[in-house]
């Protein structure tokens, strides 16, 4: 079990017409290879730990790999099915690869649980009775914050992407967090009991 970087030509020229940007096949290609090269060199040697991490806190297994797909286009907001990541800042600049392996530990959790939606625990219904009172994009994120919080090598990444949050405000993640990190375990201990019930 691992993740895959992907480049799909077709998908990144889709994504650019879509949002109205002209595609350059040549430039593209090599941003791809180069952001690749140095995420493997940032990912890899954490792959393994971060993502049974993942597996242990909340008993759920990767059923497949992950097919991450880096596209050229400057996407404000990656997603996780299928897992895209945007290389370029707004700016036209390449990302770091840190903030890069940061979104996707962030997504990998949303990967694993779209891996097991069908069943509670770990699903929206689950989190909305859990926590009646907020709105959807925190029911959904604080799972997903108390896992990286459990997790030593993704945790390292969250306080990188917690920057990120609070330069552009972003108070659902933030809330999402807040409750999250005031007791992690308790939180994933919320979410399995769960089930049970
Ligand atoms: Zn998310």
């Amino acid at each position: 079990m691992g993740v895959n970087f992907r480049y799909s030509g077709i998908y990144d020229s889709l994504v650019h017409k879509a949002l109205g940007k002209e595609f350059k096949p040549d430039a593209s290609l090599a941003d791809y290879r180069r952001m690749a090269r140095e995420l493997e060199a940032e990912w890899r040697p954490k792959e393994q730990s971060i993502l049974f991490g993942m597996e242990s806190a909340t008993g759920l297994k990767f059923r497949m790999d992950v097919e991450c797909y880096l596209i050229t286009h400057d996407l404000f907001a990656p997603f996780s099915d299928p897992l895209t990541i945007g290389i370029h800042k707004p700016s036209g600049e390449l990302r770091e690869p840190k903030r890069l392996a940061s979104i996707l530990c962030h997504e990998a959790i949303h990967n694993l649980f779209m891996q097991h939606k069908e069943k509670p625990p770990w699903d929206i219904g689950t989190w909305r009775r859990l926590w009646p009172d907020e709105p959807w994009n925190v029911q959904n994120h604080i799972p997903v914050y108390a896992v990286l919080e459990s997790v030593p090598p993704a945790a390292d990444y969250l306080k990188h992407e917690l920057g990120v949050l609070r330069e552009h405000g972003l108070t659902n993640y933030l809330r999402a967090w807040e409750i999250a990190s005031a007791d992690p375990r308790a939180v994933l201990g919320s979410i399995t009991q769960n089930t049970q019930q």
